[in-house]
């Protein structure tokens, strides 16, 4: 048998993640594996606890990483609070608030669904009625940053109409961490799940969670245990928790641990509130360009994503053929429309250790050329102009 290593192409990552990861993170992921419960290795963990909670804004004592990827850190949410019976008031607006809904469901809950457009936010309106005509509801669910179209609910609000309701939240911030405020404890969040693939620029692969007291009394209340074992909690505790003997649970993913707990330094290094603005910033100088080239966006400006910008494939233009010539010629990733908007738009991801003005007029100047030889009628420069009038009239010094 004729082996070869694999030696992955060089790209920039400009999709709905993962995103380009950092060299001092690739290096970390590169570090001599240790024994998961070696001294060492249970003083990264202690560290890694710290600066969850930082980029969470929590003092949470249950913030901890799963083991898997985002979808580990929805189901952990929802296995260990969701029980037979229980009523959960779900919010779809894109493909991931109907995941939920399917994680409800399996665990035989009953779902009550609130339902936006996709590109819409979440209508705290809608959910209110939804808290009034369903008292027997036990969690109100959201996705924050819904990454199949751009759009940003307001957390805050939604989660302030869970307690008024005496219901718990559950808070899909895969896509926010890092990338646009999120705020666990001054919002009051019960339970958050995010990625470390997306505004955290680590590999794909972990799962950072956050629970409140709230939702562990109700963990520890429950009529019946928890039904995945890999993700029931009270086990997990025994593990991760404070104080706890970590007693072998699982063998933790060292290196990706490792890469993970860099990402977060580098974001302590920067503080969260100047990566919130580096993403915005660049975000403002993209849609420049992007306006330039006649693009639209789904979602109504108010309520974007910096980190996730959803536009319109211009009229004409074959959404493949793009993509493709991208990926070929230039190395450079962008997503595809998911679900609803598949074929329509294109998903232009500034995340991370990605966001920065060398990628925003990298991904503009490329997209204008290939739209230009296409005959999509653009003038060739205009993007990259267009984004470069931005930067000059908004400097930050202080900026990448
Ligand atoms: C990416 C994403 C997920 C799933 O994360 P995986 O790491 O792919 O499992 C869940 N929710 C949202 C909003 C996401 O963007």
């Amino acid at each position: 048998m004729k082996a070869q290593s694999f030696i992955p192409p060089q790209r920039t990552l400009m999709g709905p993640g993962p995103s380009d990861v950092s060299p001092r993170v690739l290096a970390a992921l590169a570090r001599p594996t240790i024994g998961h419960l070696d001294p060492e290795f249970v003083r990264m963990m202690d560290d890694m606890k710290g600066l969850l909670q930082y980029a969470f804004q929590t003092q949470n004592e249950l913030t901890i990483p799963v083991s898997a990827p985002g979808s580990a850190g929805m189901e952990t949410c929802f296995t260990n609070l969701v029980e037979p019976g229980d009523t959960v008031i779900v919010c779809i607006n894109g493909v991931f608030g109907g995941r939920m809904k399917e994680n409800v469901e399996r665990l035989g809950g009953i779902a009550v669904v609130v339902e936006d457009e996709w590109g819409k936010v979440v209508d705290p309106d809608k959910v209110e009625a939804a808290l009034r005509a369903h008292p027997e509801a036990k969690i109100l669910a959201f996705v924050h940053a819904e990454t199949s179209t751009g759009a940003r609910s307001d957390a805050e609000t939604l989660v302030r109409l869970a307690r008024e309701y005496d219901c718990l939240s559950i808070v899909d911030a895969v896509t926010s961490l890092g990338g646009t405020p999120l705020k666990v404890d001054e919002w009051g969040i019960d339970a958050v799940y995010s990625g470390t693939q997306k505004c955290l620029s680590a590999p794909p692969g972990l799962s950072p969670v956050s629970f409140s007291e709230r939702a562990i009394a109700a963990i520890k209340g429950r009529r019946a245990p928890v039904t995945s074992w890999f993700l029931d909690l009270n086990l997990v505790m025994g593990y991760w928790g404070s104080g706890a003997k970590r007693a072998y649970h699982h063998t933790a993913p060292v290196n990706n641990l490792y890469g993970l707990h860099e990402s977060l330094v580098i974001l302590a290094e920067e503080g969260l509130e100047n990566s919130w603005e580096r993403h915005r910033h660049h975000h403002l100088a993209l849609r420049a360009g992007l306006e330039a080239l006649g693009m639209e966006f789904v979602v109504a400006e108010d309520d974007r994503l910096p980190q996730l910008n959803a536009v319109s494939i211009p009229a004409g233009i074959d959404d493949q053929q793009v993509r493709t010539r991208l990926l070929q010629d230039f190395n450079l990733e962008i997503g595809a429309g998911l679900g609803a908007l598949a074929g329509k738009v294109w998903r232009i991801g500034l995340m991370g250790h990605a966001c920065k003005r060398d990628n925003v007029e990298f991904c503009l100047d490329t997209l204008n050329r290939v739209l230009a030889d296409l005959g999509a009628g653009v003038e060739e420069g205009v993007a990259v102009a267009a984004a470069q009038d931005f930067y000059a009239s908004a400097p930050q010094a202080a900026l990448a």
